[in-house]
């Protein structure tokens, strides 16, 4: 049973990552924001202050956050745990390493999927698809054969994500490194930050989080 923080900008594939470490690990991926939500909407005592909390616009305690962690790695004694989204600052690492050694855990590795900005900037905004039949092309790495039409249906009219342009691509680099700047130099002093290619393709990536998960303790 290991823990994990899994961290890595959006694009990387971390999401696909969690989801099959859950599927093929039996792994447990706490999700701070999930929880959160899960707590309001589940009517408990302390999903009832969650949502009074939420709603007056405060943002939730690193205590109540600690607590809903806690309360779920309890159901959970034998599962690994992949944190997501928590901590976001060094006093939530250190409150997360005392939670888990509370319950005699410890984290094991801080994975992250590493990326070259101005690759996957390039990999986002390249994106786009058939309007009519919905198959993907890439301006640079899977063009149409014949330009402006689809190889599939021979459709003219194709579509681009909104959220696939370079400024937004750009933004949502610049708050990950905002977000995670914090705790990485945490972990970097406890040597538990590992980094994989998250550039590479998704069974790549997925074997080298695998190699890292199977090494002997
Ligand atoms: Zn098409």
């Amino acid at each position: 049973m290991q823990n994990i923080i899994l961290l890595g900008p959006p694009g990387a594939g971390k999401g696909t990552q969690a989801a099959r470490l859950q599927a093929e690990r039996g792994m447990v991926q706490l999700s701070t924001g999930d929880m959160l939500r899960e707590a309001r909407a589940s009517g408990s005592p302390i999903g009832d202050k969650v949502k009074a909390i939420m709603d007056s616009g405060e943002l939730v305690s690193d205590a109540i956050v600690t607590a809903l962690i806690g309360e779920r790695l309890d159901t959970c004694a034998d599962c690994g745990a992949i944190f997501d989204g928590f901590p976001r600052t060094k006093a939530q690492a250190e409150a997360l390493d005392l939670l888990l050694a509370e319950r005699g855990r410890s984290l094991d590795h801080v994975i992250e999927l590493a990326v070259d900005e101005e690759a996957l900037v390039q990999r986002i905004t390249g994106r786009f698809t058939c309007a009519k039949c919905g198959v993907g092309y890439h301006d640079s790495f899977r063009p149409t054969e014949v330009p402006g039409v689809c190889d599939v249906c021979g459709s003219t009219e194709f579509k681009r994500r909104p959220d696939d342009n370079e400024q937004t691509v750009r933004t949502r680099l610049e708050e990950y490194r905002a977000k995670t700047a914090p705790i990485l130099p945490f972990y970097e002093a406890k040597g538990l930050v590992r980094r994989v290619d998250g550039m590479a393709s998704v069974d790549d990536v997925a074997a080298q989080i695998d190699a890292i998960l199977d090494e002997p303790a």
